[in-house]
């Protein structure tokens, strides 16, 4: 099983690991920082031993990262693998973004199911199934959550379930969720956030969240 670094030290972009196995043009890593897309956030990018990465993926408890199938990589070889740090710490930044407004949200709307969820580099997104328009929430669950982030509260992180890699963030005294997601150490990190409303269907609702600074 790759030991997914990521969760140790989510602000790591640099790291000396090896090659566990290799498969035709995936292999995995006995360490790794690259994160593979679940629960919703994107792939990082970057690469292994220079090599670019051109897919990242999760299979149960492994990770497996596609190269050109040239890549010429060995099992137990050292290499180096970088990540695309700007590009992970805003994914990081409109991921907790993310949780706050989901959170905030299952207060506002109880018992709303989520039905999706996408974080980009751009932006974020939660869809819900409710069926009247979210738009008038929007301005009082935006001023909550900035509240949250201008009070730049420490975000805890840790295993609910080892043996499984279930992992969960805590805020004391807002909300423990389970998630295996990469989360900033504070909530001030995140930066004041913008919502916008958008139209997906009868049914359903979709926010978007973007970073303004
Ligand atoms: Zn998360």
């Amino acid at each position: 099983m790759t030991i997914r670094q990521f969760w140790i030290d989510p602000y790591q972009s640099r790291l000396r690991t090896r090659v566990g196995a290799v498969a035709g043009d995936r292999v995995t890593l006995e360490s790794t920082i690259f994160f593979a897309l679940s629960g919703g956030q994107d792939s990082d990018q970057g690469t292994i031993g220079a090599i670019p990465v051109l897919e990242a993926s999760k299979d149960g408890f492994e990770i497996f990262y596609q190269l050109p199938e040239q890549h010429g990589l060995a099992p137990g070889q050292e290499v180096e693998v970088a990540i695309d740090w700007p590009r992970r710490y805003r994914l990081m930044r409109l991921h907790f973004a993310a949780e706050i407004v989901l959170e905030l949200f299952l207060r506002v709307l109880p018992g709303v199911e989520r039905i999706g969820s996408h974080i980009a580099q751009d932006k974020s997104r939660i869809d819900f199934a409710w069926p009247e328009n979210i738009s008038p929430l929007l301005p009082e669950i935006a001023a909550q959550a900035n509240a949250i982030v201008a009070s730049d509260f420490e975000i805890r992180t840790g295993f609910d379930d080892e043996p499984n890699q279930r992992r969960f963030w805590e805020i004391d005294g807002f909300s423990r969720v389970s998630c295996g997601g990469t989360h900033v150490r504070r909530t001030g990190e995140v930066g004041p956030i913008r919502l916008k409303r958008n139209n997906i269907g009868k049914g359903k609702e979709r926010v978007e969240i973007y970073l303004t600074s």
